[in-house]
């Protein structure tokens, strides 16, 4: 029996690591990045009007000047024109160069076109580089634009298009087994007798890893019955870069997932954690270095371990760097009975102060996971805290991956 914080830190020291692989960016989406992105030139690379109009020098306007002879047209994507007279303007797209002896873009709102001269209105105010997106404002040549552990999402991918990173160098997600155990269940296109149930926690766990980038992932299910258990695993922990287990690790007659992996070879790293739901999770590492995680049957406990250790295990071999900790209010006060540490499935409300209220949903007990869908994760009460206020702030962890 370990507690929480015992869990955590043998978990960390027996991290692994993930190999990385060179994919197409079009493949890299949801990734974790393995390298830097370097701004490969200025961005933006040229000063860059930022609206569609004319383009003068603001010395011209400031003089008085408010009727500019058009001389052309600067299109976006065409090299830089130059300016012939300081007094004349040259029509311009939004995303052009601005071309040279100009440095002020006026939208087209306020120019009004008369024969070949445009007149800019009285209320427009200029001055110099007004509605120009400086080259190298946003970054420089050499800058690092992405670091290496973040995730590829809309945002990281564009920057990594707009350097021209065509291929990138991301984590090589592993292969999961997700592997049920347990006489009473059944596969879910099955018929199913009136005291059988479905095997919900093996799709809940293959869709929490793919909801987080790990859609290698392959289901199965072993009977309680140890020769097959050991020939079964025996298999799965040669083939599979990780092991996730569900039921059969508690203390009933037929619970054999932790002899079996001691006899396939597995170091058992720890086996019962002081916890509510979840106590019997279990840890282990095989001989040749492979995590293999046994989760508590009960379909509430299975996803709350799911969460709280095994995505941020798997994420950390992914290479993921951690976005920081979330933190919500309890709304109302709770009350525990034992001195375990406690996972509580809340709602969240936004709050019009900008807090995060979290509101209790009680399931009826670890096997109560219809309640979960009323939850958008869990709070985690502290071992020996048996009163927490109103209000009192605590550490949250959603049902959605949001680092
Ligand atoms: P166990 O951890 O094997 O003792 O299982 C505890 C409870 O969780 C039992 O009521 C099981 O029927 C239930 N359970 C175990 N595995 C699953 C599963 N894959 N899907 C749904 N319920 C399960
Ligand atoms: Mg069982």
């Amino acid at each position: 029996m370990v507690t929480v914080p015992q869990a955590d830190s043998i978990l960390q020291k027996n991290s692994v690591s993930c190999p990385s692989l060179r994919v197409p960016l079009s493949a890299a989406t949801g990734c974790v990045l393995r390298e830097h992105v370097v701004a490969d030139r200025d961005l933006p690379p040229f000063d860059r009007a930022t609206m569609d109009g004319i383009a003068v020098n603001s010395a011209s306007f400031l003089k008085g000047v408010r009727q500019f002879p058009v001389e052309g047209l600067q299109k976006a994507g065409a090299p830089a024109l130059s300016l012939k007279s300081r007094n004349a303007c040259l029509e311009i797209a939004t995303g052009a160069v601005l071309p040279k002896g100009c440095d002020c873009v006026i939208p087209v709102e306020y120019v009004e076109m008369d024969g070949r001269a445009a007149k800019v209105r009285d209320e427009f105010k200029a001055r110099p580089m007004f509605n120009v997106h400086r080259k190298g404002s946003d970054a420089r040549k050499g800058d690092i634009l992405l670091r290496a552990g973040c995730r590829l999402s809309a945002a990281q991918i564009a920057v990594a298009a707009a350097v021209g990173k065509s291929r990138i160098l991301v984590s090589k997600t592993p292969e999961v087994a997700v592997v049920g155990t347990g006489d009473e269940l059944v596969e879910i296109n099955r018929p199913v007798k009136p005291f059988q149930i479905r095997r919900s926690n093996t799709c809940a766990l293959a869709a929490g890893l793919a909801l987080s980038g790990y859609t290698r992932v392959k289901r199965f299910h072993i009977r309680d019955d140890q020769k097959r258990l050991r020939a079964g695993l025996k298999k799965i922990l040669a083939k599979y870069d990780v092991v996730i287990l569900s039921g059969g690790v508690s203390m009933g007659k037929l619970d054999f997932v932790p002899r079996v992996l001691k006899q396939l070879g597995v170091t058992v790293l720890f086996h019962k954690i002081r916890q509510r739901p979840g106590g019997p999770l279990l840890f282990g590492k095989t001989s040749d270095g492979k995590p293999v995680f046994g989760l508590p049957g009960n379909p509430v406990s299975t996803q709350i371990c799911f969460y709280r250790y095994v995505l941020p295990y798997l994420n950390r071999a992914n290479g993921l760097v951690p976005g920081a900790a979330w933190y919500v209010a309890l709304s109302e006060p709770v009350t525990v009975k034992t001195a375990s540490t406690h996972f509580l499935p809340v709602t969240i409300t936004s709050a019009k102060d900008g807090r995060l209220n979290a509101a209790p949903v009680f399931p009826r007990n670890s096997g109560d996971f219809v309640s979960l869908t009323k939850s958008d994760g869990f709070i985690e009460l502290p071992t020996e805290t048996f009163r927490l206020p109103k209000r009192s702030v605590q550490r949250f962890y959603g049902w959605v991956n949001i680092s």
